[in-house]
């Protein structure tokens, strides 16, 4: 049998990342890594979750968390995230959220509740890797965004029409964004949402980072800015993906969708007709441990990262050579570096591992179009400083030898 006939054509999107074979090698205890972009495990609230669990099951509520729950999210976890949202300028209630497995999935519905196939989703170049992914399965076309850019909203109009589609969503991580660590600026946020009510698209801003900002100010969310402009969220394009797993526990797969009701009741339907709801205990725990912890955690999680942060752009400074620059995020756990243009992150990695022992992600695999090779992707998040030390020397000395 052959099993390419029977597969739906979008599968043909879905390609195994070329790097891979070489990040298996990551599990080599020699290899220093800043390539994973992950929580450091040793930061996760155990005593927490511990206590929550245990909780749950002395105080009765054993029956409830194990069993079948409500598509839209645990209600009181609903209520306490947009306690939240409130904070950060976004007044909304139970009925604007719903809790998805992970800010992952959210990607994944967004993309089936408004892409067609030949839509386009504008994104950043770069942009994050998973997102990509989770619109690719829709069969779309991708377009470029930049606040930056002065293309008018006629040319976006006619590049989608040309692909067979038209723009539906721009996409952003807008906070300390994954790979670049950047953050857009206010106005770049206004600009952005200039562009959408011209193309009359939605936006998805992409918050997976934001409560991890280590200095500077913190910048109202697009959704928040455009409450400011509509007065109510139910009069808003922008449809805000937050999640708890780089705050609370990633392996509990919890995040969020937070938008006017006429978005999140078809994403209800969508989710009941997937999964049916996220898991029932895991949504309860992480309620118990956010509205007891979650500043507390947050408090923690900031210092130490913000610390590597440092550790690793001193690093730089000492070790790199002329010719390669970098990001000086503000938070989250990337930093972004571009090297001389006649040099490619992925040979980089092959000669990294093979004679230093570092690995880090090469950068083209964040660009829709596969362009900008001589880049790449470090993580702080999970390395001591000593490690960072070590490591960036090592990628420094690699990197002298070949600029
Ligand atoms: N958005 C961004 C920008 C991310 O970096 C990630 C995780 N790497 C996600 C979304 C998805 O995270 P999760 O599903 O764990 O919330």
């Amino acid at each position: 049998m052959n099993w390419q006939d029977i597969f739906a054509t979008r599968m043909g999107r879905m390609k195994a990342s070329e790097i891979r074979e070489l990040l298996k090698l990551l599990d080599q205890p020699d290899i220093i890594s800043f390539a994973g972009g992950i929580p450091d495990p040793a930061l996760f609230p155990q005593a927490e979750f511990k206590a929550a669990l245990n909780d749950i099951f002395a105080s009765g509520q054993g029956t409830d968390a194990l069993q079948y729950s409500v598509s839209e999210g645990y209600k009181p976890l609903r209520d306490w995230i947009a306690t939240q949202m409130a904070a950060l300028g976004i007044p909304c209630g139970a009925d604007n959220i719903l809790i998805t497995s992970g800010s992952q999935q959210a990607l994944d519905y967004l993309g089936k509740l408004m892409l067609s196939k030949n839509d386009t989703a504008l994104v950043n170049w770069p942009t994050y890797l998973g997102a990509l992914g989770a619109f690719n399965a829709y069969e779309p076309q991708f377009d470029q965004i930049s606040a930056n850019s002065n293309r008018s909203a006629t040319d976006y109009v006619q590049t989608a029409a040309s692909h067979g589609g038209q723009a539906k969503f721009a996409y952003m991580s807008v906070d300390f964004a994954n790979p670049t660590g950047e953050t857009m600026d206010r106005r770049a946020r206004l600009s952005m949402l200039d562009l959408a009510n011209e193309l009359d698209i939605a936006i998805v801003e992409d918050a997976a980072y934001q409560s991890l900002r280590y200095d500077g100010e913190a910048i109202p969310p697009i959704l928040a800015l455009e409450i400011e402009r509509t007065g109510s969220i139910e009069d808003c394009r922008t449809i805000y993906c937050g999640s708890f797993s780089k705050t609370l526990a990633p392996g509990l797969r919890v995040g969020w969708v937070c938008a006017a009701k006429s978005v999140i009741q078809p994403l209800v339907l969508m989710k009941q007709a997937a999964d049916l709801h996220s898991s029932t205990i895991n949504q309860i725990a992480i309620h118990k441990v956010a509205s007891t912890g979650f500043d507390a955690q947050i408090e923690k999680i900031r210092a130490t990262y913000s610390q590597r942060r440092d550790h690793m752009l001193n690093a730089l400074t000492t070790h790199m050579p002329k010719g390669v620059t970098w990001t000086k995020p503000e938070g989250g756990m990337f930093i972004w570096v571009t090297l001389p243009p006649h040099l490619d992150g992925a040979k980089l990695l092959a000669q990294s591992l093979k004679t230093q022992k570092v690995a880090f992600v090469p950068g083209r695999a964040f660009f829709a179009d596969g362009s900008s090779g001589n880049t790449l992707r470090l993580s702080f998040s999970c390395a001591d400083e000593d490690t960072i030390n070590t490591g960036i020397n090592r990628l420094g000395q690699l990197l002298q030898s070949v600029v």
